[in-house]
């Protein structure tokens, strides 16, 4: 008998629990943006993904396979691969 009290006492607890939660969180602004519509202010550190600028009269990248972005990259992220092609250096990988 004493079993089934405690049952009910621990349902009741884990209900209120549970409704304490939703409380908490439905008076709490709202973090949602509606991408496009809204837009995030970025961190002005902020640099997005890697691109490589394309030259409009050429058509092809700039890269010279200096590697310096390889280096300079905190993260290690990016590595750079070349040939020497006459007195160029062009990229094989990026
Ligand atoms: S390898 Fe050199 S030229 Fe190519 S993207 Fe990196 S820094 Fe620029």
């Amino acid at each position: 008998m004493i079993g089934y009290f405690k049952n009910i006492w621990v349902g009741f607890y884990s209900l209120l629990a549970g409704m304490a939660v939703t409380i908490r969180h439905f008076v709490k602004p709202i973090v949602t943006v509606q991408y496009p519509r809204e837009k995030l202010a970025m961190s002005p550190s902020y640099r997005g993904h890697i691109e490589l600028i394309i030259d409009p009269e050429t058509k092809t990248h700039r890269c010279i396979a200096c590697e310096m972005c390889a280096r300079i990259c905190p993260s290690q992220l990016i590595s750079v691969e070349g040939v020497k092609v006459g007195k160029k250096k062009l990229p094989t990988k990026h």
